[in-house]
């Protein structure tokens, strides 16, 4: 279960998050919102790369047991990162398994099914400097889900992949989701009302809906003639915000 709790973030004068509150047992949300809603502050915030103003995180694993937020495993894919080059892709791998703790004898196995499991297995030899786009997109969802975290926080992470890609990423976070709790910001719809069992909608730094896609479905469908879909409904919540 993992609880916010009026999470705001100021910078000078500037609100950036209004107080961000809802709480899950579900497995994958979507955040979604248009650019500057607040969306990667969130994630930063939960991840511990930066402070909120006000606010609360609480997370109890699936005993029920509450665990203190320093001590959250979190795996986390920001917008845009580096790899050392000169480095293979298993190199890099390593690299990150010795700095979220794992020994090498757990590494080993982890790194060889993630990498199956992100297609680039076979890419493990190869210098981090010749992979293509896609492929270091892939790396980082790996190194996100690499050693178990209780949390993984995704910013848009399907960005770039190609369709083929995308499913694969679809059912690997289906996978995932069974064993820990994984918040993805997007701005593919699709990928939302196919991977996300809840949506979080922001704008300005204020929660539009927190809820089911069919539930938006529902409610897009009060308000739009044609056959509703997640996007009639996250349009009409935008409008209707901005009105
Ligand atoms: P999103 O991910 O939804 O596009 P962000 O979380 O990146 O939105 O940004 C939300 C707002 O916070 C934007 O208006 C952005 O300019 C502002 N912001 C983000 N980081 C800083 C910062 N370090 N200093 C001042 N404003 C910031």
């Amino acid at each position: 279960m993992l609880e916010i709790k009026n999470l705001k973030k100021t910078y000078g004068k500037k609100h950036v998050l209004n107080g961000i509150t809802f709480k899950t047992d579900q497995q994958v949300i979507g955040i979604l919102g248009p650019n500057g809603a607040g969306k990667t502050t969130l994630l930063k915030i939960i991840a511990g790369l930066i402070k909120s103003t006000d606010g609360e995180l609480v997370y109890e694993n699936r005993f029920g047991a509450k665990i203190m937020s320093e001590k959250i495993k979190i795996g986390y894919l920001p917008q845009s990162f580096g790899l050392i080059k000169s480095d293979t892709l298993y190199e890099h791998m390593e690299y990150f398994a010795c700095m979220k703790g794992m020994d090498k004898k757990e590494w080993t196995k982890s790194i060889h099914d993630i990498l199956e499991m992100v297609h680039l297995e076979e890419m493990k030899d190869v210098k981090c400097g010749k992979l293509s786009g896609g492929m270091v997109r892939r790396v980082g969802i790996a190194q996100a889900l690499l050693g178990n975290p209780d949390i993984v926080l995704l910013d848009e992470p399907t960005t770039g992949l190609d369709p083929e890609e995308r499913i694969r990423f679809q059912n690997l976070i289906h996978h995932f989701g069974k064993t820990c709790i994984i918040l993805v910001s997007t701005h593919i719809l699709d990928d939302a009302a196919k991977i996300c069992d809840e949506l979080l909608i922001i704008d300005q730094g204020n929660v539009l809906y927190y809820g089911t896609a069919a539930e938006l479905v529902v409610l897009a469908k009060k308000h739009v003639k044609l056959d509703a879909q997640i996007e009639d409904g996250y349009m009409y919540l935008r409008k209707k915000c901005r009105n």
